[in-house]
């Protein structure tokens, strides 16, 4: 059984701003927010570690209550718009090993950055798209 960091928030150990609480989520601020109200909405489960392992309910669980908190956290930070966001796997920017949905207030100048985009060569679009449909 693994104990990250954010376990030990689940078990009251350390404190936190809470922003929400069910049987199977739990929200709060993040502490080094991108933004003010940037929130984190975790599974309170503790034996997966993101998106990848996943049980389908704890994901349903994490997206009910992203949706419920994104409109409260639009209005109460006076944003323009929301990001929603989940780094999986440490290469693609995963610091703490439990599942965890980033909500990040947007403002108007706030001045940060979009993806880059990039373009695909002839045919590769159809390729991949057929070696994700094969995995599924
Ligand atoms: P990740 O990079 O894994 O997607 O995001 C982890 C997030 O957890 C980071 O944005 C980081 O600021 C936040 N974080 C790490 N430790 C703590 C903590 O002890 N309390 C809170 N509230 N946030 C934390």
């Amino acid at each position: 059984m693994k104990d990250c960091i954010f376990c030990k928030i689940i078990r009251g150990e350390l404190p936190t701003n809470k922003v929400y609480e069910d049987d199977s989520t739990l929200a709060f601020l993040d502490i080094h927010p991108v933004t003010p109200g940037h929130t984190l909405v975790i599974t309170k489960n503790t034996d997966s570690y993101n998106l990848l392992d996943i049980s389908e309910a704890d994901w349903l669980a994490l997206a009910r209550t992203v949706h419920k908190l994104a409109p409260a956290i639009e209005k109460a930070t006076g944003a323009d718009g929301i990001n929603i966001m989940m780094n999986n796997r440490g290469h693609a920017g995963q610091v703490v090993d439990h599942p965890h949905v980033h909500i990040i207030p947007r403002f108007k100048g706030d001045g940060l950055r979009q993806w880059d985009h990039s373009s695909y060569q002839d045919g590769e679009a159809a390729t991949i798209a057929k070696k994700i449909r094969g995995m599924l």
